[in-house]
């Protein structure tokens, strides 16, 4: 039985945040900062007090909130050792296997570097919740900007070894659609990607968010956690590659889309 509560809410243009909330401890979690009104309004609306930051990763739609939130609340923030020269306002670092309990909340932190060198998802294993930042997305993953292929290749495999299957998985956008018109491309007879494609397009044609997923559900369709799939791998005309090596494919294609 959970009583945390789990508010999700869109920011900018594509970009969701998220408030976890402890009644037991009156605690209230956000995870990102893409920016500060979306994030006053879903305090207001909730009427919960928000007293820590957690950040998945230094870029700017995702910690550009995090000054004026701390200042006006005196939030805790905490985000990845890794990128502390870059997020001046972080109080607190965690690195991989990290457990912290924020607001008497268990977080665990995992190392997804790829996107960028320091990015940190965090597993909460009471709600049963992870947030991926911009490494997992819904059928999808994040652009290999500062990593390589091998890095974000083991980041996926990081995160299927330590969130489990019935986890909902939170991500720093709304991507579905256009990941899902992408993935049909290099896993075209995925039954299950195929019925996921199709509620999608539901789902967005009457502006419903697509997210949370779930990592069942993400195993099952998202063909950048499928690298080792004989049917993507022969797709791909990849039988024998090494798996860092379809999953270098399939981003380089997906980049090239
Ligand atoms: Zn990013």
């Amino acid at each position: 039985m959970s009583a945390i509560e789990v508010h999700q809410f869109a920011c900018l243009s594509d970009n969701y945040a998220v408030l976890v909330h402890n009644p037991a401890t009156a605690a209230t979690l956000l995870i990102d900062a893409p920016e500060e009104g979306p994030v006053r309004a879903a305090l207001a609306e909730t009427g919960w007090t928000l007293t820590h930051i957690l950040v998945t990763h230094h870029h700017w739609d995702h910690t550009q909130g995090i000054a004026a939130l701390k200042a006006e609340t005196g939030c805790a923030v905490i985000g990845p050792a890794a990128e502390e020269a870059k997020i001046k306002t972080l109080d607190e670092t965690v690195g991989d296997g990290d457990v912290i309990h924020p607001g008497g909340i268990e977080v665990r932190a995992v190392a997804t570097p790829g996107h960028t060198l320091g990015q940190i998802s965090y597993y909460l294993p009471e709600p049963g919740v992870a947030f991926t930042g911009d490494t997992l997305f819904s059928l999808g993953c994040g652009r290999v900007f500062e990593g390589d292929a091998t890095m974000m290749w083991g980041s996926m495999q990081r995160l299927m070894q330590r969130i489990p299957d019935e986890a909902k998985i939170y991500c720093g956008h709304e991507y579905t659609l256009a990941n899902a018109k992408f993935a049909i491309t290099v896993d075209p007879d995925n039954a299950a990607l195929k019925e996921r494609l199709s509620e999608v397009e539901d789902l967005r044609k009457r502006g419903v968010p697509t997210l949370p997923t779930t990592m069942a559900r993400e195993k099952a369709t998202n063909p950048f956690l499928r690298a080792k799939d004989p049917a993507i791998r022969s797709h791909l005309k990849m039988a024998s590659a090494e798996d860092a090596a379809v999953f270098g494919e399939i981003r380089s294609r997906k980049d090239n889309a």
